[in-house]
């Protein structure tokens, strides 16, 4: 019996271990992420501590999991991926981040630019996300319950935006709330997969590059308890 305990309570730490985290990322660059210094957060960010300890034995697969409320935490890749799309325009300043749900992603894009704020209608994945924030003393992030179509207007402009949630088209609000200059990393489509883009606001307009598909939950109107 004892034995079978031991073995029980190793195999956990083995699962959030710094072995299988290493996995994780020689996986994530064999799929193509190659900014070492996003590998490098992503390698340093305990993903196990954004989920139910539950689940805690998958954090460091590539995949996403459910956060409850019908929603999940990014999977690592697309993390990783949204996060290079963003930063490889040059550093960034200001970042405007549309579901924060677990605060995974926003954990990770707050180790590499200087600000982010990040908007999540649910409000109680917005405190569990706060408090996970301020135990990993993540200071750089400002929170704001409400609903993400209408962007953060009061501390706009933004160098970059990011958000995790698919629109069926692409806010007019955030358009908007972009910096000359400005890069904005959005899953576009209404289906079960949806269009990757990356919009630049350039000096005449503003370019769109479609990337991969990708699946993601629905950017839902309005903001909920
Ligand atoms: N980046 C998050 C992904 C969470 S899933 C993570 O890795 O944990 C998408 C999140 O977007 C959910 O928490 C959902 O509640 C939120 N969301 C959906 N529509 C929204 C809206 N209109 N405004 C703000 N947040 C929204």
């Amino acid at each position: 019996m004892r034995r079978r305990h031991d073995d029980l309570l190793h195999s956990g730490i083995g699962m959030t271990s710094q072995r299988t985290r290493e996995r994780l990322i020689q996986r994530l660059c064999e799929e193509g992420l190659s900014s070492a210094p996003v590998l490098e957060v992503i390698r340093r960010t305990p993903r196990h501590l954004f989920v139910d300890e539950a689940l805690a034995h998958r954090a460091y697969e590539d995949t996403a999991l459910p956060i409850g409320h019908n929603q999940t935490i990014s999977q690592p890749y697309m993390v990783g991926r949204m996060t290079e799309l963003l930063l490889a325009g040059g550093p960034l300043d200001k970042v405007l981040e549309i579901g924060t749900g677990s605060g995974y992603q926003t954990a990770v894009l707050a180790q590499l630019v200087e600000r982010v704020f990040s908007v999540e209608r649910i409000q109680t994945l917005q405190e569990r996300a706060k408090e996970r924030l301020l135990e990993l003393k993540v200071r750089n992030v400002v929170f704001r319950w409400g609903d993400g179509w209408e962007g953060w207007p009061a501390l706009a402009p933004y160098n970059g935006i990011m958000v995790t949630a698919a629109a069926p088209d692409v806010p007019p609000a955030l358009l908007e709330q972009l910096a000359p200059g400005g890069r904005l990393v959005i899953p576009v489509g209404s289906g079960d997969e949806q269009q990757l883009l990356l919009i630049v606001r350039e000096a005449d307009g503003f370019r769109r590059h479609v990337l991969e598909t990708v699946r993601f939950v629905p950017l839902l109107q309005g903001s909920l308890f």
